[in-house]
C-alpha cells in the first residue's frame, strides 16, 4: 500500500552509482528506512540525489516484513538550502539529525518531534550568531528529551527533591541522576558537570536560553553532550564541533 507523508532526511548513504539508502523522519509514521532506487538519476522521481535535510512530501510503500520501505517519490523543496550558508548552523543540524536517528525507534511516530525538529531547522538557519544557534540547539534537545519521554528534572534536585533555587550558588547536571544536583547532593554522584546557576536557571526555563551569554550555553551544551555520551554509550560524532574545554 502507498503511504504519503512529509518527510525529512536525517541520513543517506549512495547504495549504488544511481541508487541511495536514506533514512527518513516522517510526519506520521515516524522514521523510516528506505530503498530510493534511481535517486541519483538526475530526472528521477526524488528530484534527484536525497541529502540530509531534503524535505518535503514523499510516497512510500512499507513492507508487510521487516525490512527497507521503498521510496517512491520525494518531492524536495529547498526550504533547508540556506542551513548549508553557515557551518555552524549546518553543524547544529547535523547533531540534531544525529540524535533524532539515534534516539528514536523505526516506525514509531512523533508528529510534535517532527513538527520541532523542521521549528528548529527554520530558526537555526536565520540566524548568524554562534550564540543564538547554540541556545537554539539546547532548546531543541530538551524539547527531543521531553518528547522521546526522558525530559531531564530541571525544576529541582534529582536526588533531594530540593525546590531549584537562587540560593544554590551552583549546580551540577548528572547524567546518572538524570537532571540537576544541589549543592548538598553532587558529592553523592561521579558524573556530573558543573554549572553557572544563570547557566542552571536557563535549563530550568529554556525561554531565558536566548539572554545567557555563549560562554553559559557551551556549559549547557557540554553538560548535553555529556548526557548524551551516557545515554548512546559513545559521543555523538558531531561532539568535536560542540565541546569546549
Ligand atoms: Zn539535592
Amino acid at each position: 500500500m502507498l503511504e504519503k507523508d512529509q518527510a525529512i532526511c536525517l541520513r543517506a548513504v549512495n547504495y549504488s552509482d544511481t541508487s541511495q539508502v536514506v533514512t527518513l523522519m516522517t510526519r506520521d509514521h515516524g522514521k523510516i528506512a528506505c530503498m530510493a532506487k534511481g535517486s541519483k538519476r538526475p530526472k528521477s522521481a526524488m528530484d534527484g540525489a536525497i541529502e540530509p535535510f531534503s524535505f518535503g512530501p514523499a510516497v512510500f510503500t512499507i513492507p508487510k516484513e521487516d525490512g527497507l520501505t521503498t521510496l517512491s517519490e520525494f518531492s524536495q523543496q529547498l526550504r533547508f538550502r540556506p542551513l548549508r550558508q553557515n557551518l555552524f548552523a549546518l553543524n547544529c543540524g547535523l547533531l540534531a539529525a544525529e540524535l533524532m536517528e539515534s534516539l528514536t525507534e523505526m516506525n514509531d511516530p512523533h508528529p510534535q518531534l517532527f513538527d520541532a525538529f523542521v521549528h528548529f531547522l527554520d530558526l537555526v538557519q536565520s540566524v548568524s550568531q554562534t550564540a543564538a544557534q547554540l541556545a537554539h540547539m539546547i532548546a531543541f534537545e530538551l524539547t527531543l528529551l521531553q518528547e522521546i519521554g526522558i525530559a531531564p528534572v530541571t525544576d529541582r534536585c534529582a536526588n533531594c527533591s530540593d525546590a531549584f533555587g537562587s540560593r544554590w550558588k551552583y549546580a551540577y547536571f548528572s547524567s546518572e541522576a538524570k537532571g540537576l544536583l544541589c549543592p548538598g547532593c553532587e558529592n553523592a554522584f561521579v558524573e556530573k558537570i558543573r554549572l553557572d546557576i544563570h547557566a542552571a536557571a536557563a535549563l530550568s526555563e529554556p525561554q531565558r536560553l536566548s539572554k545567557i551569554s555563549e560562554a553559559l550555553l557551551r556549559q549547557l551544551q557540554n553538560a548535553m553532550l555529556h548526557h548524551f555520551t551516557q545515554m548512546l554509550h559513545r559521543p555523538p560524532k558531531l561532539t568535536q564541533w560542540f565541546w569546549t574545554k
